[in-house]
């Protein structure tokens, strides 16, 4: 079996991290890690952590750092990825959560930092067009529906627009993104993590790329 790797994708709302990050966990044979996915179940569920998110997540606001990394450092110390690894979706987003993961990590270190680079304007059109299914998380677009009406192609869910898809909630998101997020990029630059993949062209071209980059880091 293909080894596994430990690696952060970054890159703004609507970049194609969600559809690549599932490709590339099924690749490496790894969880695919999404704070986001994480927090959308929490709050079907009704938990604790989800009648906390669940309102800050509607206007698009950042839930605090250390709810996040609480929920993290438990997820990264299960058999599954300490044994083969994990591709982080949603994590970190601040360089507050970037230090503790640094820590979380340092028995075993990260393989690579992805930036999915694509430019604002071209997110806000894909984000306006985005559908997602309420089960499974999977990604559609009114341009690439599901086979069937609204019906997700994988588990038969719903297939939605997200609640935090909203003009309003958008700008929220994409704000902090380069406020809080996109200082990210350099913080982990500077310790020789990073690989930049552009994230235009189709589906297949943008995994094959991925995969060259994140082989290269593992060899
Ligand atoms: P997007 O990247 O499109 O905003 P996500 O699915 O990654 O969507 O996250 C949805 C929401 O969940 C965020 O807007 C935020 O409220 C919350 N969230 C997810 N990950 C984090 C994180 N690492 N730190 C703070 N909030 C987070």
């Amino acid at each position: 079996m293909t080894r596994g790797v430990r690696m952060v994708m970054l890159g703004r709302q609507g970049a194609g991290k969600g559809t690549q990050c599932v490709r590339l966990s099924r690749h490496y044979v790894v969880p695919h890690i999404s704070t986001g996915d994480m927090l959308r179940a929490a709050v079907r569920e009704g938990t604790d952590l989800g009648l906390k998110a669940a309102e800050l997540m509607a206007a698009g606001e950042l839930v605090p750092d250390d709810v996040m990394i609480g929920i993290v450092e438990e997820r990264l110390d299960s058999d599954d990825t300490t044994q083969r690894g994990y591709i982080l979706d949603g994590f970190p987003r601040t360089v507050d959560q970037a230090d503790a993961l640094a820590k979380i990590t340092s028995s075993r270190p990260l393989d690579a930092v992805i930036d999915l680079d694509v430019a604002k304007e071209t997110v806000l059109e894909r984000l306006a067009g985005r559908r997602v299914c309420g089960d499974c998380a999977a990604n559609y677009s009114v341009d690439k529906p599901p086979r069937y009406g609204w019906v997700c192609d994988n588990c038969g869910g719903d297939v939605v627009q997200r609640e935090d898809d909203t003009p309003a909630a958008i700008e929220q998101r994409l704000a902090d993104y380069e406020s809080k997020t996109a200082p990210l990029i350099a913080w982990y630059d500077e310790r020789g993590l990073l690989e930049v993949v552009d994230g235009y062209g189709a589906t297949d071209e943008v995994t094959e790329r991925l995969l060259t980059a994140i082989d290269q880091r593992r060899s």
